[in-house]
């Protein structure tokens, strides 16, 4: 076994576990050994702000593969351990349970971690973090008996918590620091838009306020936050973010910046090394500056990406980036990557939250959102990836065709 060509994956999750098929799928034979932090095999992260914080039928939904898949595919599951520290001298992945592990390749997917809230009470019980099936499982086991939710932050996963703890009843307040939610995600325009579905739906949202402090006795039961204001609470999920898990990589000569840097083939530069994933900083050839993406089809694609370029047969990885989001009865679809410059321009109708908006930049359309308009969201992509010339007045008219705008 010793000298079969090995490649290590570390981070046991989506974009390592999709790494992991691709390289068995496309013939590699040699040893692939998955190292993952978590004592969960390779999972889906979003159900759990969605059908898993509202009821555990859906636990079992979550796993890419069952759990027969990585002995049939010879895939050397490594769970519950952490790799520590990287050598690359010698090539070597030292790991804090069981021997190091020597590789020729090595695929980093170590992802992302929560952003931790660094106010007095932060450490109480019922104060929760959202990113692992653990704390998802947590979260709604504590919401059992619970009446009144709080939540600090409005991005994404505070806002769908935000919804999946209103449709399970519950009372529901937003602390969001920023005057918009979502914001940074869908900019203004469309945040605005979002700050009414969930008031609508009865959630009590209060932008430009942040949290001084958790209390309670043993246990949460208030918050205090940044205006003064004190809020009764039984639950509080904290979402303000998360940073790449790059620690273990620290002094290992590796370039380091918002993440692990490599270029549009996944690579470093030093051979043999890849990332992919929320970890990876990646040089997008045709938007012309690096990227590193928190969403589910970037990590999915980019892993399989990655294990194609480890094996010598990769094409530049240049996708028109894509996420969703649900929350309540909505669901949204973003094409593209805008910036809060661009210009706005709604299709459809805002008040029945069935639109269309569009992003543009110097008459062509970098970013495209939907809210239940799936088949004008694909079209929106092919104008955007083919760079198709587009004015407001077409965009905005439901009578133009996206799809034959698009050339189909
Ligand atoms: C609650 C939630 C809801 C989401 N909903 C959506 C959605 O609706 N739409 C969307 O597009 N995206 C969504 N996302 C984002 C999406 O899930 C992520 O982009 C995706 O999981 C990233 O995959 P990844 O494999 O790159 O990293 P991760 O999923 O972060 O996995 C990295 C893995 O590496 C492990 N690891 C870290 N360090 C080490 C180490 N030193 N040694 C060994 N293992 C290590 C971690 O434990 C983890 O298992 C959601 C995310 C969350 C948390």
């Amino acid at each position: 076994m010793a000298d079969r060509e090995t490649i290590v994956v570390v981070g046991a999750s989506l974009a390592g576990g999709r790494a992991a098929e691709t390289l068995r799928a496309d013939g590699f034979d040699g040893r692939i050994v998955l190292i993952g932090a978590e004592t969960d095999r390779p999972y889906e992260r979003p159900p759990l702000s969605k059908d898993v914080l509202r009821s555990d039928a859906n636990d079992e939904k979550v796993f890419l593969r069952p759990a027969t898949y990585y002995d049939e595919q010879v895939i050397e599951l490594r769970l519950g351990v952490r790799a520590t520290r990287l050598d690359l001298a010698n090539r070597i992945v030292e790991v804090d349970s069981g021997p190091p592990e020597r590789f020729d390749k090595l695929l980093i997917a170590t992802g992302a971690k929560v952003r931790p809230l660094r106010v007095p009470g932060a450490d109480l019980p019922g104060v929760f973090y959202l990113r692992t099936l653990g704390d998802a499982r947590a979260i709604r086991a504590a919401s059992e008996h619970a009446r009144r939710i709080l939540v600090v932050g409005a991005g994404f996963i505070g806002a769908e918590v935000a919804a999946s703890s209103r449709m399970r009843g519950l009372d529901v307040t937003v602390l969001e620091m920023l005057p918009v939610p979502l914001q940074r995600g869908l900019g203004d325009a469309v945040g605005r838009i979002y700050g009414e579905i969930h008031r609508e739906r009865g959630v009590d949202l209060r932008l430009g306020e942040g949290i001084a402090a958790f209390r309670g006795h043993g246990r949460l039961e208030q918050v205090i936050t940044a205006s003064g204001a004190t809020i009764d609470c039984d639950v509080a999920v904290v979402g303000v973010g998360v940073q790449p898990e790059i620690d273990w990589l620290v002094g290992s000569g590796l370039t380091l910046d918002n993440g692990v840097v490599v270029d549009e083939l996944a690579r470093k530069n030093v051979p043999d090394v890849f990332a992919a994933g929320d970890v990876a900083n990646w040089w997008h050839p045709t938007l012309g500056h690096r990227l590193r993406v928190e969403h589910y089809e970037n990590a999915q694609n980019q892993g399989v990406a990655a294990a194609k370029s480890i094996l010598g047969n990769a094409e530049p990885y240049a996708p028109v980036p894509f996420f969703w989001s649900d929350q309540y009865d909505l669901t949204l679809q973003y094409v593209g990557h805008a910036t809060g410059e661009d210009e706005v321009v709604f299709r459809g109708d805002v008040a029945t939250r069935k639109f269309l908006a569009f992003y543009l930049r110097h008459g062509r359309l970098v970013a495209a959102l939907g809210i239940n308009r799936f088949r004008d969201v694909s079209a929106a992509r092919r104008l955007i990836r083919d760079g198709v010339p587009v004015t407001e007045e077409q965009l905005s008219d439901e009578q133009v065709d996206l799809r034959r705008l698009a050339g189909r």
